[in-house]
């Protein structure tokens, strides 16, 4: 079977399906933590100050560390503990991903996020 989006060739029970696609884990992790509304100068603002001292914001502060004590967690269980809602969440983890601070892995069939440097058991 063929990603619909990066036309790799995929494992028939590696494929993700959405409504609408069928995807490769990448692509589908990519998805899942795209925010609705996208904020271009945010990122841009993430990929200036990546590797040097990055600066973020008390919420994107807060993700991340709640990431690093409690990976690997789910949407959910973030949006829960930090009071973020789900736009909340995906616009402040794609920054973190474009500063390659944390990342999105599927653990037990679950999507879930980590630590960018993080050795997740994925399944
Ligand atoms: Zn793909």
């Amino acid at each position: 079977m063929q990603c619909d989006r990066c036309k790799e060739e995929v494992d028939q029970n590696e494929v993700f399906k959405t409504q609408d696609m069928n995807l490769c884990e990448d692509c589908y992790l990519d998805m899942m933590a795209r925010p609705k509304t996208c904020d271009p100068w945010a990122v841009f603002q993430a990929k200036q100050t990546a590797g040097q001292n990055p600066s973020l914001t008390q919420q994107q502060q807060d993700l991340l560390d709640f990431i690093r004590e409690n990976w690997p967690v789910t949407e959910e269980q973030i949006c829960k503990q930090l009071n973020m809602d789900s736009d909340e969440f995906r616009t402040n983890f794609s920054i973190l991903r474009h500063m390659e601070l944390a990342r999105g892995c599927k653990v037990n069939e679950k999507v879930c996020f980590a630590p960018f440097n993080a050795e997740v058991e994925e399944e």
